[in-house]
C-alpha cells in the first residue's frame, strides 16, 4: 500500500470511528462529567465566535470543546482574557472546516480561526506519545534536560488534560451537551482556591519552565494557594529559565506585569528567585538597595500600571520596562561617566546601549518599546532646565507625558526633589502669562537640582 493510501485509509477508519462515534462513557473514562444543570457557565458569556466555531466542528461530527483559561474564569464568575478551543480534529481537518482559518506554531499545531479581531485558537488534542511509538518519537523531541522541542503527536482529550498545565486549567466544557469534563480533578482544586500542577512538578517544569512563571501568574490572577508539591522545585528550578527563548519570555513577561496584579505577580516572581533569571541587572540593583529607592520606583510603577488598568486607562509594557531598567541605566551612566570621563547626557546614551543590549538576551525587547524606553530616559535630565525656550521644547516633545509620568515615579521614591515634579506639573497647566514668568524668573535648576544622580556627577 503506497504512503498516500495508507495515510486515507487510517483517515477513514478514524472517521467511520467518529461516525459511529466511541460511546461516550468509554471516551470519557476517567472523567467526571458535571452535567449542565450542576455548573454555571452560560453561552451568554461565551464568544459567539467560540460558539460558531464550537457548533460547526461538532456538526461535522468532532468532538469540540471550550478549554482553559475560558472554562476556569467562567467558572469563577470572571471575564475571560481569550476563548480556546479543544477538538479531536486534525490542523488540516479544522482548517477544511473553516475559510477563515490559518495554521500556525512549530511546537504546536494550531488553528487560528479570524473574526475580524477576534482569534479563536482552536488546537487538536494532544496526546502523551509514549516512547516507543516510532510516530511519538518523531513527533516529540526533547532537549538533554528534559525540555519539549516539539510536542505535535495528537491524543484523546483525557491524554489531552494530562499534558496541561494546572488542574483548573483542563476542563472541558463540551458543546455536544453543555456538560464540563473534567479529568484532572480541576472542579475541586477550584472549589478550594488551589493551583496545583498536573504531573510531576519537577518533571512538568523540566519539560517547560515557562510554566514555573505560569504558577505566579495564575497564583495571584486567581488568588489562589499554590499546593505544596507545586510550590517546592520553583525555588531550584528556577535557573531553567535560562533556556527559555527571549521572545518567549517578552511574550510572558507582558502577560505577568499587564495583568492588573502587577506589584504581587512581581513580589511573587523575587520570592521564588524567578524574577532574578528574567531581569538580572534589576535583580542586582534592588539587592543592593533593599531599604531605598531603586526597589520602590520598580514597585511603585507596577502598582500606577494596575491603578491604570483598574480605571480603564491605556498602559504600555515599555513603560514597566523603563522602570525596571532605569536604575541600571543609571549606575552604568554614573560608572562610565567617572571611569570614562564621558558628560552625563553621552554617558547616558552609552549606558542605554549596553543595558538594553544586555537584557535582550533574557526578554526581547521589540523596536518601539526600545526607542520609547530610550526617549523617556533621555528626556528625564532635561527636566533639570527650566528657564528660557528650554521647557517650551519639552513641553512640545511627543515623548513629554510619559516622560513626565516617569518623573513622577521618581519624585515618588525620592530620587528628585518634589519641588521638580510640582514645577512641572503648574507649567503644564499655567497661562501662557504664567509660563512666560515661570521661565524667566526660573534660574536654570540645575544648580537647585542636588538629586543624587547630580552629586554624583
Ligand atoms: P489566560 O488566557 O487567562 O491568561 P489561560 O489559562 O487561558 O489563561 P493560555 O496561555 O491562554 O492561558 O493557555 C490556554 C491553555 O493552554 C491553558 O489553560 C492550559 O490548559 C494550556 N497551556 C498553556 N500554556 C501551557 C504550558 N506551558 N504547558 C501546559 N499547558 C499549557
Ligand atoms: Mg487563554
Amino acid at each position: 500500500m503506497s504512503d498516500a493510501n495508507k495515510h486515507s485509509s487510517t483517515g477513514l477508519l478514524k472517521r467511520i470511528a467518529r461516525w459511529f462515534g466511541k460511546p461516550a462513557s468509554q471516551s470519557n473514562s476517567s472523567a467526571h462529567i458535571i452535567a449542565r444543570s450542576r455548573h454555571n457557565i452560560s453561552r451568554e458569556n461565551i464568544s459567539e465566535n467560540a460558539l460558531k466555531v464550537l457548533y460547526r466542528l461538532n456538526k461535522a461530527g468532532y468532538q469540540a470543546c471550550l478549554v482553559g483559561g475560558g472554562v476556569r474564569d467562567l467558572i469563577l464568575g470572571l471575564e475571560p482574557k481569550d476563548f480556546d478551543v479543544a477538538t479531536n480534529a486534525s490542523p488540516e481537518e479544522i482548517k477544511s472546516l473553516f475559510r477563515n482559518c490559518r495554521l500556525i506554531g512549530r511546537r504546536f499545531r494550531l488553528a487560528h480561526v479570524f473574526f475580524g479581531r477576534e482569534i479563536i485558537e482552536v488546537a487538536t488534542f494532544r496526546g502523551q506519545g509514549e516512547s516507543g511509538a516510532d510516530g511519538a518519537k518523531e513527533q516529540r523531541a526533547h532537549t538533554d534536560e528534559g525540555r519539549l522541542l516539539r510536542d505535535n503527536v495528537y491524543g484523546t482529550i483525557e491524554e489531552d488534560a494530562r499534558r496541561r498545565d494546572f488542574t483548573v486549567n483542563a476542563l472541558y466544557y463540551d458543546i455536544k451537551d453543555y456538560s464540563v469534563l473534567d479529568y484532572m480533578r480541576g472542579m475541586e482544586d477550584i472549589e478550594q482556591g488551589v493551583l496545583r500542577i498536573i504531573g510531576d512538578p519537577e518533571q512538568r517544569y523540566r519539560e517547560d519552565p515557562v510554566r514555573m512563571l505560569r504558577v505566579a501568574r495564575f497564583a495571584v490572577k486567581l488568588g489562589f494557594k499554590i499546593h505544596a508539591d507545586t510550590e517546592k522545585p520553583l525555588f531550584e528550578l528556577a535557573p531553567l529559565l535560562g533556556d527559555i527563548s527571549p521572545s518567549r519570555l517578552f511574550d510572558e513577561s507582558v502577560k505577568l506585569f499587564l495583568s492588573g496584579q502587577a506589584l504581587q505577580t512581581f513580589e511573587m516572581l523575587r520570592h521564588y528567585g524567578l524574577f532574578a533569571h528574567l531581569y538580572p541587572m534589576t535583580e542586582i540593583e534592588l539587592a543592593r538597595e533593599e531599604e531605598g529607592f531603586p526597589v520602590m520606583l520598580v514597585a511603585q510603577a507596577m502598582n500606577n500600571t494596575d491603578e491604570r488598568l483598574q480605571q480603564g486607562k491605556s498602559v504600555t509594557p515599555a513603560f514597566i520596562y523603563a522602570a525596571l531598567l532605569w536604575e541600571p541605566v543609571r549606575q552604568m551612566a554614573l560608572d562610565i561617566n567617572t571611569e570614562e570621563g564621558l558628560p552625563a547626557f553621552p554617558a547616558m546614551q552609552k549606558a542605554i546601549a549596553q543595558v538594553l543590549s544586555r537584557q535582550s538576551r533574557h526578554t526581547a525587547i521589540p523596536k518601539r518599546f526600545s526607542i520609547f524606553m530610550r526617549e523617556v530616559w533621555q528626556l528625564q535630565g532635561r527636566f533639570d532646565f527650566m528657564s528660557g525656550m528650554r521647557p517650551y521644547k519639552l513641553l512640545a516633545h511627543p515623548r513629554f507625558r510619559a516622560a513626565y509620568d516617569f518623573l513622577l515615579l521618581r519624585v515618588a521614591c525620592g530620587e528628585v526633589d518634589a519641588e521638580l515634579g510640582d514645577w512641572w506639573t503648574r507649567f503644564q497647566r499655567a497661562s501662557s502669562s504664567e509660563k512666560k514668568k515661570m521661565t524667566r524668573t526660573r534660574q536654570s535648576g540645575k544648580r537647585r537640582q542636588r538629586s543624587r544622580k547630580q552629586d554624583a556627577e
